[in-house]
Parts: structure tokens; sequence; C-alpha cells
């Protein structure tokens, strides 16, 4: 029997996408050849390789000015890669503190900038987002981690920036509606919205591109992969085919009807965590994020517990991070109603019996 997987990443991915996925991983459209033994150079993988790309560009509403990438290496090589191309010692970046991730992006940068911290939300354990700071506009860019992933806060407005704005989208790509125009670059690891773990998206302006004057390792150079297309080395070919089949699957549904749906999701999560006592919630409300649903309990011994009860009817994944403690429920666009409201019935009758 299928789980309830709400699993931070690698996370659920639609059953459709694992059924099409496994039946190519046999024979990929009738060719007598798998998705693993077909080469990256073979009309067969370009078409999937084009397909990807423009449905990338389609849901996001971007256009010919920005081009689209499936590296390796994870968002994490993006935290060193991308100062890396931008900015010389002289140089100054400003980066947002919103958590773990950012803390890592912001430690990378400094290997290769100026880097300054305009805005943290350390000093409340990241529960909140900051806002009404100024962005000076001496930068090379600006950067947010729009959600985050450890802490359970998502950007649902975002800073005007008079610099490049660049953003690791890794835990809420593609998961609603958003003005994707008004950031310059964009990353994320593919294993939380978009399909498996080994390959991360990357979307470059061009204005942006034409900053690099470095000498680079053409591996580390966006112009390289840009040129080529992703097509400089061997690309993850089996990540970049369930990322299609999945972006597939993301337009069949309307990023409208995704969005709605997430939406209802994370209210039926939080409307149980705000109606019992025994809950309590990580992030501050205006902030919450509609991906990653942190939790802990006012009676901390009855923890395990509870984890036990859900692990009883099939969920897996919800146990916090070592950060925030207690729960988090990560529950990206694949994860079922089905699997959120059962995850409901047994908080709520837990929250009854102990609040
Ligand atoms: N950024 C965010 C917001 C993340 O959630 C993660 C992974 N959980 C990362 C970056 C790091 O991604 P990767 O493991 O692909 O390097």
């Amino acid at each position: 029997m299928r789980k309830h997987i709400f699993n931070a990443g690698p996370a659920v991915l639609p059953e459709e996408v694992l059924q099409q996925a496994s039946e190519a991983v046999v024979d990929l459209h009738a060719s007598g050849m798998s998705v693993l033994e077909i080469s990256h150079r073979a009309t067969a993988f370009d078409d999937i390789l084009r397909e990807a790309q423009s449905l990338v560009k389609e849901l996001m509403g971007l256009g010919e000015d920005y081009s689209v990438l499936f590296l390796q290496g994870g968002a994490s090589l993006q935290f060193s890669m991308l100062p890396m191309n931008l900015l010389s010692e002289e140089d100054a970046a400003g980066y947002a503190d919103t958590g773990t991730w950012s803390v890592k992006a912001i430690k990378e940068a400094r290997l290769f900038g100026q880097i300054h911290v305009l805005a943290s939300s350390k000093q409340d354990n990241y529960r909140h987002i900051p806002k009404g700071y100024t962005i000076p506009d001496n930068l090379k860019y600006f950067h947010i981690t729009t959600n985050n992933t450890i802490f359970g806060t998502q950007y649902h407005t975002f800073p005007d920036a008079p610099v490049p704005l660049i953003a690791d989208m890794s835990s809420d790509i593609l998961c609603r509606k958003m003005e994707a125009t008004r950031f310059d670059f964009i990353y994320a690891g593919a294993q939380k919205n978009l399909g498996p773990a080994g390959v991360t998206l990357v979307i470059i302006k061009q204005s942006l591109l034409n900053l690099i004057r470095k000498t680079l390792p053409s591996m580390l150079d966006y112009r390289v992969h840009v040129e080529n297309n992703s097509l400089y080395n061997t690309p993850c070919v089996f990540g970049i085919y369930v990322c299609l089949l999945t972006l597939r699957w993301l337009k069949s549904k309307g990023l409208d009807a995704i969005e709605a749906l997430n939406k209802q999701k994370a209210s039926l999560i939080y409307s149980v965590i705000d109606r019992y006592p025994l809950f309590s919630g990580h992030a501050v409300p205006e902030d919450r994020s509609l991906m990653n649903i942190t939790f802990t309990l006012t009676k901390p011994e009855l923890e395990s517990q509870l984890l036990e009860e859900t692990k009883k009817a099939g969920i897996t994944g919800i146990k916090g991070h070592r950060s925030v403690g207690g729960f988090r429920a990560s529950v990206y666009n694949a994860l079922p109603l089905k699997s959120v409201s059962l995850l409901c019935e047994i908080m709520e009758d837990f929250g009854k019996k102990y609040s």
C-alpha cells in the first residue's frame, strides 16, 4: 500500500508520473530503449529537454529573455556558483537571512565578494519573514529564499529591489501563480515540487548573464551552460525526463488549481493547529508556508505518541527538523488531499483528547 508521503525532500511525486517514469525505464515510447539508455545527444532527449524548458517558461510566464537550464550539484552548488559568476572581490551583494538555507547561501557567497545581510529573522528562530528594510542600489544583486523548508515560512509578497532579484525557490517552485519576471535568476533543487533528486533547475535572465565577465571553470560558468543548452556535459537525463512528466502533470491540472489545492491543504492543517492549544505553530500566521507546515506540541512528552499514531495510519516524513523540533508536514503539489485529511483527523482526535 502506498504511504502518505509528507517528506521534506526528496518528496512525494504524482502517482501517474511514477507510473509513466517506470514504463519509460523499461521502454521509452516503444523505441526499444530505456530512457536510461538513450544518448543525451539523441533527438529523443532533445525533444524531452526542449519540452521541459518550454513548459517551465509557460508555467512561470517567462519569455525569450530567460534561459532555462537543468544542472547538477543541487541547489547547494548554486549557493557558490551564483556569487562565483557575478561577484568580484570588491563587489557587494545583499542577502536576506530567513533560515538555514539562507545562512548556507550567505556563507558560500562570502568567499567571492562583500556580502551584506540586509535583514534577518534569526532572533526569533526564523518565525517570520523580515519586511520593511531598504535595499541599496549599489549591490550586484539581492538574494532571498522564497520558502524556508526547515522553519516553515514563505514570502507572500516579494521585496522591491533596485538591483537584480535572485531567489532560491527549491521548496516552493510552481506551488502558486507568481510574478516570476520580477526575478533575474531563480534556482531550485528538483526534489520537492519538480521531480527526483539529482537535477537542479536554473533560470537566468539574459541581462544578468551579460554581467558575467570573469574567466571561470567551464562547468561552473553559466555562459557555457546557456551556450550549450544544458548539454555541455552529460546531464541528468532520467531526472530531466521525470521533471518533464511532472511539468506535464502540472500543466494538465493548471497552476490556478494547484495553488487552490495547496491553499486548501495548508489551511486544513493550520486550522487544526489553531483550534487546539496542544499544537503550537512555529511560523507567525502571516508568513506561514503553503509547503512546509511546522508545529510543536505544548506537551512535548506526547510527541512520540502522535508520531506513532500517524505512522500506524501510513503517514511518513512528519518528524520535525531538529532546529524547530516537533513536526513538519511537507505538503508539496503532488501530495493528495486525502493524505492531508487523514493527518488532520488524527491531529484533531489527538488535540481533543490532550488539549
Ligand atoms: N534551499 C532550500 C530552500 C532547500 O530546502 C534545500 C534542500 N532541502 C536546499 C536549498 C539544498 O538543496 P540541495 O540538497 O539540492 O543542494
